[in-house]
């Protein structure tokens, strides 16, 4: 069973990457494993910059997970330019010249099943809840699971959002298209 590189590894490959493609550019960025994905190979969020990786699908696929990294880097270089950080013309070209082949691995032209339709997530960090909302919450607001209250400052959720989502269940799809 292949071991999963830790995250201050992740963060070393981050640099390296950073420095060979991107001049730089890109400000850091938190880099997490998140267990919870069961579809998704990886997601990144801004405010705050977070870039999370599913361990169930690179244990697996651990050669994808370089790729999978720069790609949500190339979202994360085109947020800090002011660029829409989409699957844009400008991500394409990008991406060809840090030598990805294709947005999905190597599905061609196959489209996900969702990119991100809600942009924003809140999180509670004691207890990882997770809410998806497709509008920024008006107010603070608390976790409901850790705590009753109708407001309490403990338990605060988090607000990311959402810049791109990379899915597994499209790749694999695709896959059993192609292998017949
Ligand atoms: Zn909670
Ligand atoms: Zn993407």
């Amino acid at each position: 069973m292949s071991a999963l590189p830790d995250v201050s590894e992740l963060q070393l490959l981050f640099a390296l990457l950073n420095n060979e493609h991107f001049g730089g550019e890109i400000p850091a960025h938190r880099i997490a494993y998140n267990g919870r994905f069961s579809n998704l190979a990886g997601r990144i969020t801004y405010k705050p910059p977070l870039i999370e990786l599913s361990p169930k699908h690179f244990e697996q696929h651990p050669e994808a997970l370089r790729d999978t990294l720069l790609h949500e880097m190339i979202h994360a270089w085109l947020f800090a330019r002011g660029e829409n950080p989409g699957h844009t013309a400008g991500f394409k070209k990008k991406m060809r010249e840090v030598g990805l082949r294709s947005i999905y691995h190597d599905l061609g032209s196959a489209a996900p099943k969702r990119e991100s339709t809600k942009r924003f997530i809140l999180r509670c960090e004691r207890c990882t809840m997770e809410l998806l909302r497709k509008r920024r919450p008006p107010a603070l607001v608390s976790c409901g699971r850790c705590s009753r209250r109708n407001y309490d400052p403990r338990f605060q959720l988090r607000v990311y959002e959402v810049v791109g989502l990379r899915e597994v269940e499209a790749e694999t799809r695709a896959a059993h298209r192609i292998g017949r």
